[in-house]
């Protein structure tokens, strides 16, 4: 049977990882968040030092990237969780020192070619909601169903501040916001696979609408 893809791309801090676990809760499919990866290939930048009076080494950088494999676990929620070099990682991947780089990390051709076929492989055998910035455009351009998630940086930066106080990760509002904007600068730009909505994406502003509310909206588009 041929595997369905719903692929959730977005700007950063608008639910998608909420959402996308619930709704493939809800359809029996299995979830992948993408940014782990990037984060999981920041993380190992940090440990490893490959980063040098702040200029990442891309050399150094490159020549790891054959030795990092990633593989998957069944997770709850529908979730398939992340080990990369047999180690699982969670919550850790979300510290302000690890989402202060990602985005710079994400926008190497390497990185990017070294996760995309890994990215593609996870829909083989199983029906994914798979959530990033390049799901719609790049890694699945023929996706089932594909949503643009946007919400004014202001209220992403507080949605996000709330859930980091929740879960205890430190961090300022202020370091949030400009956090979230720069990483929309960066993943908007970059010339690798930039965020942009694909033309047959469908667009939700989520600024006035709680989590509910969209999730909604999308069991909706996918009924109809
Ligand atoms: O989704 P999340 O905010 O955890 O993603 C962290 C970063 O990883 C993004 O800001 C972006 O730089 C990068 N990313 C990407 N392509 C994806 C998923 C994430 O470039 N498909």
């Amino acid at each position: 049977m041929k595997t369905q893809v719903i692929a959730i791309d977005g700007y950063a801090s608008t639910g998608k990882s909420t959402l996308s676990k619930r709704l493939a809760t809800h359809l029996g499919y299995t979830y992948v968040d993408t940014g782990y990866m990037f984060r999981a290939i920041g993380l190992y930048v940090l440990q490893n030092n490959l980063i040098v009076d702040d200029v990442i080494t891309l050399s150094e950088l490159e020549k790891a990237l054959p030795t990092l494999q990633f593989s998957w676990v069944e997770g709850e929620d529908a979730q398939l969780l992340m080990a990369l070099n047999g180690r699982l990682y969670g919550e850790e991947l979300r510290s302000t020192e690890v989402s202060n780089l990602v985005s710079r990390v994400a926008t190497a051709a390497a990185v990017r070619s070294h996760l995309l076929e890994q990215q593609r492989k996870l829909s083989d055998n199983t029906s994914v909601v798979m959530d990033g910035r390049d799901i719609g455009t790049v890694v699945f351009p023929n996706a089932t169903h594909k949503f643009f998630l946007n919400a004014k940086p202001e209220i992403r930066a507080e949605r996000r501040y709330a859930e980091m106080q929740a879960k205890g990760i430190p961090g300022t509002l202020d370091e949030v916001l400009a956090n979230v904007i720069e990483r929309d600068r960066l993943d908007s730009t970059r010339a690798i696979a930039p965020l942009v909505k694909a033309q047959d994406a469908i667009e939700i502003d989520t600024s006035a609408m709680d989590v509910e509310a969209v999730f909604q909206l999308l069991c909706d588009h996918i009924k109809s």
